[in-house]
């Protein structure tokens, strides 16, 4: 059976956490492939100002293209409304059809909400999760979280060993409004990407 992971998130900017995240998952649960979904409004963000979706998409094309397995797409983008990941999981589902698991892939503290999700009884009862770990989060809340959610869902939920990396989206906005410089934090191309379109300045 052919194993997909779904990646979805604000991606503004991505970062070395999302990439090693999505490599990792990759590696450790045998996947095809990775397939980054930047949202176009992320239900959660609402009320604040991201940067265009033609930027983000193109620093996640950027950020992955040396690796023939991690994939961009455009859905959420090209979607109308608010990008609820029920909607987009059930694209992806009619695309690839029943006989490819689906898997969708989150980071610590996006796991830990997804009870609060639209939709989150489906999304929990008809899709696998990959969930990496990100720094600053205790391992004991998310254990418990991730044994609620296999119990009250019969979730197939893998917790997988990602190498650790300390950085968020947030940060990087923040050091460069700042006048700082992001170069450790996101891949080379996407740096010049930010420094030649003048982002986040
Ligand atoms: P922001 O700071 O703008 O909220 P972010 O860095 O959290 O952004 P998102 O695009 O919101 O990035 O995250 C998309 C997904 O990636 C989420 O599931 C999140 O948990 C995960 N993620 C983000 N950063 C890391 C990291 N450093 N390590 C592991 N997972 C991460």
């Amino acid at each position: 059976m052919k194993k997909i992971g779904i990646f979805g998130g604000t991606f503004d900017p991505v970062h070395w956490g999302h990439i090693i995240l999505a490599k990792d998952a990759a590696e450790q649960v045998k996947l095809d492939c990775v397939i980054f979904v930047p949202a176009r409004l992320q239900p959660f963000k609402l009320d604040k100002k991201i940067t265009s979706k033609i930027d983000r998409f193109q620093m996640l094309k950027i950020a992955t293209g040396d690796a023939e397995n991690l994939e961009v797409s455009a859905y959420e983008l090209e979607a109308d409304g608010i990008s609820y990941t029920y909607l987009t999981m059930r694209a992806m589902r009619k695309r690839y059809g029943t006989d490819t698991k689906l898997y969708f892939i989150t980071g610590t503290d996006s796991f830990l909400k997804i009870e609060t999700w639209k939709n989150a009884e489906e999304l929990l009862s008809d899709y696998a999760y990959i969930v990496g770990v990100r720094p600053g989060y205790r391992q004991e809340e998310l254990d418990a979280c991730m044994d609620r959610i296999r119990q009250r869902y019969g979730t197939e939920v893998r917790n997988i060993a990602n190498v650790q990396v300390d950085v968020s989206s947030t940060e990087i906005r923040e050091l460069l409004e700042a006048g700082g410089q992001a170069q450790a934090l996101v891949p080379a191309g996407v740096e010049r990407y930010i420094k030649t379109h003048g982002l986040y300045r």
